[in-house]
């Protein structure tokens, strides 16, 4: 205690530490001008600073208890913490949230954790699609495109066939011979039978 307050005197501000300190002495029943005298400040200052202690206690929920709540694995909160989609206060090595952020906790998960495929909730460790459309655009990687997706690689394929022009056509005429050969693959086999 008596660091506490030497450390509270030279900084000229009350620390949490302090009003911590502060709050249990005047609830055990200190008057403001014995406790101006511990903590070195006139008894009006004091009565300031338990205003707005008092103004400001708002009851704060743990990471924890956070997570019983609202029924989430409590790896999760941690998730959204790290991300910076919630904005819990750290108080020692706790993570505590407000009733308000709490409430506001599943429309985040709602916004923030949507597949961009089919908008269904996805899992953290999946960026941006959910399990399912992950497995599916690793089969079918052009077909998952979103309509934005297409355009964006059609673009950057017509700029590339603009930069490439000769390379362009090799591909194309590459690609037709392969396609002729096909056709006459199947005609022949087709006259076998
Ligand atoms: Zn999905």
């Amino acid at each position: 205690m008596q660091k506490t307050l030497e450390h509270t005197r030279a900084n000229n501000r009350i620390s949490s530490e302090c009003i911590g300190l502060l709050v249990r002495e005047r609830s055990k029943g200190k008057s403001l001008r014995q406790l101006g005298r511990i903590f070195n400040r006139s008894h009006e200052r004091i009565r300031q600073v338990l205003a707005r202690c008092e103004m400001s206690q708002e009851p704060l929920l743990s990471e924890a208890s956070v997570a019983a709540k609202l029924g989430y694995p409590v790896e999760w909160l941690a998730q959204l913490r790290k991300e910076g989609i919630t904005n819990p206060v750290k108080r020692g090595h706790y993570w505590l949230y407000s009733e308000e952020q709490v409430r506001q906790i599943p429309l985040l998960i709602a916004q923030t954790r949507k597949c961009e495929r089919c908008g269904k909730l996805r899992l953290p460790g999946y960026p941006r699609f959910c399990r399912e459309c992950s497995q599916y655009r690793k089969k079918h990687p052009y077909k998952a495109f979103t309509l934005e997706e297409k355009a964006k690689h059609i673009k950057r394929c017509l700029a590339w066939r603009g930069a490439n022009l000769e390379r362009w056509k090799e591909i194309q005429s590459r690609v037709k011979r392969k396609r002729t050969e096909r056709k006459q693959v199947k005609s022949g086999s087709q006259n076998e039978e």
